[in-house]
């Protein structure tokens, strides 16, 4: 989460960005540099210090010419960038020191690299999967990282069943590279809509590497196929890096399919400009298509810097845009298409021992009354092998805007029978109201009862948060 302040309005409260970072790598690469074999790696703790490192970057940037700026910023960088929850704030200063930075992004969509592990398996990719799902089930890294899986379509039907497998453990999107792993010249093709129809009914959006208009004219094929052949109208197809593309017309087109939305990484110096001139000019509702991504390591703080400091600059105002567009970009549009996070299994794993928990437990969770209370129990759980927790945003019934002062807390244990969630909920008083949403999925029925009965002042109707869970976008 950031914090900027309205250059036309110095004296009013501070605005805050929710920012999700819809493109990220993790895993081992071998890469070619002159001679010999050198690699990449990529830790989940890379990205907390590349965000870090990005804080400073815009703060130095947008405080030394402070008059390109429409937005200027707090008087201490370390007020710029904040976690997004009082819950997290505690609980990394106490138990977490060396997690707690980069609170820029609050979420990090995340997945395999062309990882040196994905081809040992049949299908390919499982390794790495496992591995970026196990990441996002730890303690350290669950509440900001948001896994995605990634197959490949030649695999056929073991890809779509490798699919299937990473939604039981807590898949939230599918990535696909078609030039990696060399199909791009098959994009259109059975066995690739087959995948992405499979993602789509499990509710994944689908992001895909694309580096030209050629690439994404087939991919926006595959996403008008699909619609014809899944269920589930209201899904996402992320056309990656924009295709590196922010001049034919024809690829502005592509962002106004209801289906297709973009995201930025990559973009750098005056391809911003170009690009939401473009955007503005020729997409009806253009600041609900596009996402803000980093491709982070591929590329780093430079272009992200870039990026961020355009859309706050009077250049990016005086094209049109404003603070609510740079909200959607940011952070929104991304939050209204993640899945849940809400695996029904756990990878096994080293080191986490099973069953040290028991349900009962998690009931003090509900007694809390303070954020110092919630965040104690919460640690001394964790404390326990294999405990972790992820928070989920909620909007308010528009869909457009999220509850500053309400959120979902997931708590999950390494039986997932001990997965327990609770909406959180920050009174006026400086104190939380908590109630358990019980296996919601099983009781959506029974959601009236537990919330509304009990007090009035929760903004939730059964009909919401049933819409919530099953299609992510309450209207
Ligand atoms: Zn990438």
């Amino acid at each position: 989460m950031i914090i900027v302040y309205d250059k036309e309005l110095p004296d009013s409260k501070p605005l805050t960005l929710n920012v999700i970072d819809t493109h990220t790598h993790l895993g081992k690469e071998e890469v070619v540099r002159g001679k010999g074999k050198d690699y990449r790696i990529i830790r989940p703790k890379d990205h907390l210090d590349f965000y870090e490192k990005l804080k400073f970057d815009v703060f130095q940037r947008i405080t030394a010419y402070p008059e390109d700026y429409a937005y200027s910023m707090p008087e201490d960088p370390k007020d710029f960038s904040l976690p997004a929850t009082e819950l997290q704030k505690l609980i990394f200063k106490e138990k977490r020191k060396t997690q707690n930075l980069g609170w820029f992004a609050d979420k990090i969509v995340t997945f395999p690299l062309h990882d040196i592990l994905q081809s040992k398996t049949d299908p390919n990719f499982k390794k790495s999967n496992d591995y970026i799902l196990t990441r996002a089930q730890t303690l350290e890294y669950g509440s900001r990282l948001v896994p995605f899986c990634r197959v490949n379509p030649k695999d056929e039907e073991k890809a779509t069943a490798e699919i299937k497998r990473c939604v039981d453990y807590g898949a939230r999107g599918l990535k696909l590279h078609p030039l990696s792993e060399e199909w791009i010249e098959e994009i259109v093709s059975d066995k690739v809509i087959e995948v992405v129809r499979t993602a789509v009914d499990n509710k994944l959006p689908v992001i895909f590497d694309c580096q030209n208009y050629k690439t994404a004219e087939e991919i926006h094929q595959v996403a008008m196929e699909v619609r014809t052949q899944s269920r589930n109208k209201d899904f996402t197809i992320i056309v990656g890096h924009f295709g590196f593309d922010y001049l034919t017309p024809g690829m502005f087109e592509i962002l106004g399919d209801p289906n297709i939305k973009t995201e930025t990484s990559g973009m750098r110096g005056d391809d911003c400009e170009v690009f939401y001139k473009n955007c503005i000019d020729l997409v009806d509702d253009w600041h609900l298509s596009t996402m803000y991504g980093t491709d982070h390591s591929y590329f780093s703080v430079p272009q992200a810097s870039d990026h961020i400091t355009f859309i706050f600059s009077n250049t990016a105002k005086d094209l049109g845009i404003t603070f609510e567009h740079i909200r959607h970009i940011l952070g929104i549009n991304a939050l209204r298409i993640l899945k849940i996070y809400w695996p029904t299994k756990v990878i096994d794993r080293k080191g986490v021992s099973k069953s040290k928990v028991v349900w009962e437990d998690f009931n003090k969770i509900i007694e809390c009354t303070n954020y110092e209370d919630l965040a104690k129990i919460v640690t001394d759980l964790s404390e326990i092998s294999g405990v972790y927790f992820n928070t989920d945003s909620l909007f308010d019934p528009s869909g457009e805007n999220v509850y500053e002062d309400l959120f979902i807390l997931n708590i999950f244990a390494d039986i997932i029978d001990l997965r327990r969630s609770f909406v959180v909920q920050h009174t006026d008083d400086n104190k939380l109201k908590i109630s358990e949403i019980t296996k919601l999925m099983d009781f959506a029925s029974q959601i009236t009862q537990i919330l509304e009965e009990e007090d009035e002042t929760y903004p939730f109707t059964q009909q919401y948060l049933f819409d919530y869970l099953l299609h992510q976008k309450p209207k």
